[in-house]
């Protein structure tokens, strides 16, 4: 593997109202980045970078004060809420433009451990493009969430795409990384699906899970199901064999049906018997095919966004 030299690091911070966070998470990674640079670890300008994701609360001021008072606090502020994934990539987009070597993404309620970045920047150092992080657990999560996000990938692995369990969006990327990430066109990344498949030299850190820092989570059923089907319909086209298969059987036991029924009426003469069979047969046929449906509508409106091409994320201000 490559020898390295020492990175300049830019941390990545998307936040959707979390005034009551993000001082303290910048205050924080500030020490990771000041106790780093003292280890010679990274270079002194390092820096972080918040991406307001269209917050309505006093988030963004907080965000100009601290850069006022610190310029490695850069940040940008979107038009509206676009989402954590796209806060994401605009974060990944802007710094690969400002200017670093890797990269780290971590939440602004510091649930993941801050102190986990100095060994993704060993494994950067030991040659690695993608350091994931993995949680040790699960403690904090809700049943529910847990219960979700474990059906979420289990259906994924099912369908061929390997997505690392419990990896949150916690991880180290390379510039490396972030040149091949823009060569990329397609509009709906999902990035734990996309850093997994481009191939590059890849490992992982596990990390504690705290407790969110303040405020509740920003995520809500609807939010967490568009995450999961946007992951599944970027990464997995099974689900579309899947109704091909499942159509063929259907119609060969249509095909079944309709000789056994022939054979009732030519040789029996009893055929007005069948009127359960009728409504079962109905009525499951008609489920069927709506859940297909729904299954090719949701390819279908992947294709609708992709092709519409719009802006990701629109960009109000930005402090560098
Ligand atoms: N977030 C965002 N836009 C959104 C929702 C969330 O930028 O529309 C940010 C949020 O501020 C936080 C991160 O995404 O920094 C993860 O959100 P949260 O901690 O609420 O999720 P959870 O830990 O509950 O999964
Ligand atoms: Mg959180």
């Amino acid at each position: 593997m490559t020898s390295r030299t020492i990175p300049k690091l830019a941390i990545i911070i998307p936040c959707y109202n979390e005034e009551l966070c993000v001082k303290t998470t910048a205050e924080k990674l500030l020490e990771v980045i000041n106790t780093l640079v003292e280890k010679k670890k990274i270079t002194p300008d390092s820096y972080l970078y918040f991406v307001d994701d269209g917050s309505k609360d006093k988030t963004w001021s907080i965000i100009e004060e601290l850069h006022k008072s610190n310029t490695l606090i850069k940040g940008t502020k979107f038009i509206r809420n676009f989402g954590n994934q796209r806060a994401l990539i605009a974060g990944l987009e802007s710094v690969r433009e400002i200017g670093c070597d890797c990269v780290v993404s971590i939440d602004a309620d510091l649930q993941q451990d801050e102190w986990a970045i100095e060994q993704f920047i060993d494994e950067y150092m030991n040659g690695y493009d993608i350091v994931l992080g993995i949680r040790n657990d699960r403690k904090t999560d809700s049943f529910f969430k847990k219960f979700t996000a474990e059906a979420f990938y289990k259906t994924m692995k099912l369908l061929g795409a390997n997505i690392p369990m419990n990896h949150s969006d916690y991880r180290l990327v390379s510039k490396r990384t972030l040149d091949i990430m823009s060569a990329f066109s397609e509009k709906l990344f999902f990035l734990r699906g996309f850093f997994n498949e481009i191939g590059l030299p890849t490992t992982h850190v596990n990390f504690n899970v705290k407790k969110r820092m303040a405020g509740c989570s920003k995520f809500n059923f609807p939010s967490l199901m568009a995450l999961a089907l946007n992951g599944i319909t970027s990464y997995s086209v099974v689900p579309l064999r899947f109704v091909a298969v499942l159509g063929f059987f259907m119609a060969l036991f249509g095909f079944g049906i309709g000789i056994e029924t022939v054979i009732e009426k030519l040789f029996w003469h009893n055929s007005p018997n069948g009127w359960a069979t009728n409504i079962i047969v109905m009525s499951a046929f008609g489920g069927i095919q709506l859940f297909c449906l729904g299954i090719i509508g949701e390819y279908v409106g992947q294709l609708y966004r992709e092709v519409k091409s719009r802006p990701r994320y629109i960009k109000d201000i930005e402090l560098l």
